[in-house]
C-alpha cells in the first residue's frame, strides 16, 4: 500500500509499505477513505512536536472495515467506522483509575507518532478503536469527530455553563470546533484569531448562523473587554494572552500542542484575580461515543474546505502553513488515498 513516512529530517515520503493484515485475534485493518491533517501533524513536519522516524503519521481517519480478526465481534467487513486514535492500555494503574487518557503505556501506541497512523490506505487497529459512524451521517462530518472528542474534553475540563462566556483563542480546525461545542453548551463565544485569511474562514463557519452568540476578533480587537469565564488556548503557546483574556475567576485551559513553548505566569495575579490553568490532556477514550452523539447536531463539515490525494502531501501542508514562505489558505484539510 501506499503510505505517507516521516523522514528524519521531518518531511515526509510517499512510501510502498506492506498492506496490514489482522495480527491479533482482536485486529481490524481499515481502508482508510481519508485522514484530515491535524495541528499536530503539522508542529511534527515545523518541529514543534516530537514523532518517531519512520512512522506512518496521520490519526483523524475514518474508513471502512477491510477484514477482521478471529475474535472480533463488533465490526464487519464494509461497514464505516471513525477511528479513535487514542489507545491505552487498560491495565496500568492509570487506566485501572479510569484515567484513560494518561495511560501509562503510551510509549509505541501513540497512532501517527510511534505506531502507524492513516495517512495511507489502510490501518490496523484493536477492534475497541474503532466506532460506527452513525447511518446517515457524512464522512466529511464523521472525520471531524476526533478533534471534536479534544474540544469536548477541555471544555468540559473548563466546567462551562449555560449563559457564560467563552474565549476561544486560535482559529485553527480545533478552535473553530471548540466553539461551536461551546455554543452547544450554552455559552456566548468569542473566538481570537490574528490570521486575516482564518478569521474569514471562522465568521463564515460561525457567525453565518448563529445570531452573534459567537463572533470572530484579532488579538488588538478592543471588543475583548468581555472576558472568559472558560478560555481556552488551542495553540498551545498562548498562556499569557490567555490569562488576561480571563475574567474574574476564570478557567483557562491549556489545549494546544507545542513542545517548544514556555509562559511566564504572575502568581500574585492568578490568586489575586482567583484564576484556574486546566490541563486536560487530549482526551478520556469514554468521551469518544459523547463527540459522535454531539457530531449529529453540529455542522463538522463545514470546516473541510480542502482535500488532496496523498501524493499532494506538500501541498496539503503548505496549504496549512508549514512550508517555508507559505501562509494558511485553508482549515482542516483532508488526506485521501487515490486507489
Ligand atoms: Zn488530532
Ligand atoms: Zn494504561
Amino acid at each position: 500500500m501506499k503510505a505517507l513516512v516521516l523522514n528524519e529530517n521531518r518531511t515526509l515520503s510517499l512510501t510502498d509499505r506492506p498492506t496490514p493484515e489482522p495480527d491479533a485475534p482482536t485486529d481490524v485493518v481499515v481502508r482508510v477513505v481519508q485522514t484530515g491533517i491535524c495541528g499536530t501533524d503539522r508542529s511534527v513536519l515545523v518541529g514543534k512536536f516530537p514523532a518517531v522516524p519512520g512512522v506512518v503519521m496521520g490519526h483523524e481517519a475514518v474508513g471502512t472495515v477491510h477484514s477482521v480478526g478471529t475474535a472480533v465481534t463488533r465490526h464487519r467487513p464494509g461497514d464505516r467506522v471513525i477511528v479513535n486514535p487514542t489507545l491505552y492500555c487498560g491495565q496500568c494503574p492509570t487506566c485501572l483509575a479510569g484515567h484513560w487518557d494518561f495511560c501509562e503505556n503510551k510509549a509505541g501506541t501513540e497512532v501517527g507518532l510511534d505506531l502507524d497512523g492513516a495517512f495511507a490506505e489502510y490501518i490496523r487497529l484493536p477492534e475497541r478503536f474503532l466506532h460506527p459512524v452513525p447511518t446517515g451521517m457524512d464522512l466529511d462530518r464523521a472525520v471531524v469527530v476526533e478533534p471534536l472528542a479534544c474540544a469536548l474534553n477541555n471544555i468540559e475540563a473548563g466546567r462551562l455553563q449555560a449563559g457564560e462566556t467563552a474565549v476561544v483563542v486560535g482559529g485553527g480546525p480545533v478552535g473553530v470546533v471548540c466553539a461551536l461545542a461551546a455554543r452547544h453548551y450554552g455559552a456566548r463565544v468569542l473566538l481570537v484569531e490574528p490570521d486575516p485569511y482564518r478569521q474569514k474562514l471562522c465568521r463564515e463557519v460561525l457567525e453565518a448562523s448563529d445570531g452573534g452568540r459567537v463572533t470572530v476578533h484579532a488579538p488588538e480587537d478592543g471588543a475583548l473587554a468581555e472576558r472568559g469565564d472558560v478560555v481556552v488556548d488551542t495553540v498551545g503557546s498562548l498562556l499569557e494572552q490567555a490569562l488576561a483574556y480571563a475574567a474574574t475567576r476564570g478557567r483557562v485551559v491549556v489545549m494546544g500542542y507545542n513542545s517548544n513553548a514556555s509562559a511566564t505566569v504572575r502568581p500574585l495575579e492568578i490568586l489575586q484575580r482567583g484564576l484556574h490553568i486546566i490541563g486536560a490532556g487530549d482526551y478520556n477514550s469514554m468521551l469518544f461515543p459523547k463527540a459522535i452523539e454531539l457530531a449529529r447536531w453540529l455542522p463538522l463539515e463545514r470546516l473541510v474546505t480542502h482535500r488532496f490525494p496523498l501524493e499532494d502531501h506538500e501541498a496539503a501542508f503548505a496549504a496549512l502553513a508549514a512550508g517555508s514562505g507559505t501562509s494558511y489558505s485553508a482549515l482542516k484539510v483532508v488526506l485521501v488515498p487515490e486507489r
